[in-house]
């Protein structure tokens, strides 16, 4: 087994959250004392429930030995989208042994393109390519100055080289269709979207949301040796001493499993739009009101089945109990800022 140097380790994941548009994981960043917690109600963006983390709930009291099983691996990712799905190449790439849980029996995807900017695959197809430093001023301004910069020069610096490496590994030795799309001109108002205006879009669907494009992918990262658990969810994080994450305890069917990892977890269960008390607690009314009326998910899945709870914010919760925080999300938002 070949070594994973952190920085190469990290530098994969971050490529696939950014590149696919998983950053709103980003928000966990660092150590937060429980007890900063306050117990003001939900619902409300004044001052004082800026502090409520009453939307963490309380950690399962389980420990692994208390599991029926334990599980040693390299890395655990939890999540088998988009974000997760890509973690795992990374990780898989670098050389390490990967298990990917996934609380769902099958995977799902939402969306037809996924962005990728001055790829080679691009340039053949005739797009133009672009200046990185006025690419990632605009994705900051039509971010309302709100997106993570550093992430937005991960994509930019890093998203070419994955969508090449991506098309010689897996696009064409498993017939997967994609196609370049060139946007130019017919949105030349740069106050549009950024996709509207520079071409940096991939079809991987003709006409359908992304699930032949994961289901086709995970066949793939199957067959390098990435070994995929479904119908299994992740409960809790465990730590060490230090508070070093070291595994992940996880259910599947009435069986506790525990997964140890000797380098690293990623956390890759994407959105919490159906926890209400959290939607309540981070996004301004009119927002969490809407959404929580149109849950995107329930809507787009496909024949896929799926677990309707999937985005209950379980993962945010358990990066909550290992100490993490979120970051406050800005009163006023638009939808690019949610991108
Ligand atoms: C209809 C629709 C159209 C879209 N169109 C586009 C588009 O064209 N282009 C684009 O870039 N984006 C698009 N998006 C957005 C895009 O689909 C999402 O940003 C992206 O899929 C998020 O990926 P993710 O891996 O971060 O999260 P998710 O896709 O939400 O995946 C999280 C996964 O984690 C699993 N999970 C959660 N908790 C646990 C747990 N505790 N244990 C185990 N597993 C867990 C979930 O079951 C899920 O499989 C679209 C979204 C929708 C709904």
């Amino acid at each position: 087994m070949a070594d994973i140097s952190r920085r190469k380790f990290i530098e994969g994941g971050l490529v696939g959250a950014a590149a696919l548009g998983a950053a709103g994981l980003a928000g966990c960043s660092s150590p937060q004392s429980r007890s900063d917690s306050s117990s003001g109600g939900s619902g409300s963006t004044s001052g004082a429930a800026i502090k409520d983390d009453s939307w963490m709930g309380e950690a399962p009291d389980i420990t692994p030995d208390q599991c029926d099983e334990t599980v040693d691996t390299d890395v655990v990712v939890v999540g088998a989208a988009l974000a997760g799905s890509m973690a795992a190449y990374g990780a898989m790439k670098n050389g390490a042994n990967v298990i990917v849980l996934e609380r769902n029996s099958a995977s799902h995807i939402g969306g037809m393109t996924i962005s990728f900017f001055n790829s080679n695959t691009q340039r053949e197809a005739g797009v133009p390519m672009y200046d990185p430093i006025e690419t990632a001023n605009k994705m900051f301004y039509l971010t309302q100055n709100m997106s993570d910069m550093r992430l937005n020069a991960v994509w930019i610096e890093r998203s070419g080289g994955l969508l090449d490496q991506l098309r010689t590994d897996f696009l064409e030795p498993y017939n997967q269709y994609y196609q370049v799309l060139s946007l130019e001109g017919i949105f030349p108002d740069p106050t549009q979207e950024i996709s509207s205006y520079i071409s940096t879009g991939v079809a991987f669907s003709h006409d359908d949301i992304l699930t032949d494009f994961t289901h086709n992918f995970h066949q793939y990262l199957q067959d390098q040796g990435v070994q995929f658990e479904w119908s299994t969810r992740g409960e809790k994080l465990q730590q060490d001493d230090s508070g070093a994450v070291t595994g992940v305890i996880a259910t599947q069917g009435d069986r506790h499993i525990y997964y140890h990892a000797n380098k690293g977890v990623v956390m890759a269960t994407g959105s919490f739009g159906a926890n209400e008390t959290m939607m309540r607690r981070f996004y301004p009314p009119y927002y969490a009101e809407w959404a929580l009326e149109n849950n995107a998910y329930n809507a787009y899945m496909g024949s896929d089945p799926v677990d309707e709870t999937m985005d209950d914010g379980l993962g945010h919760r358990m990066l909550g109990w290992a100490g993490a925080r979120m970051e406050e999300i800005c009163g006023t938002l638009s939808w690019q800022s949610t991108a």
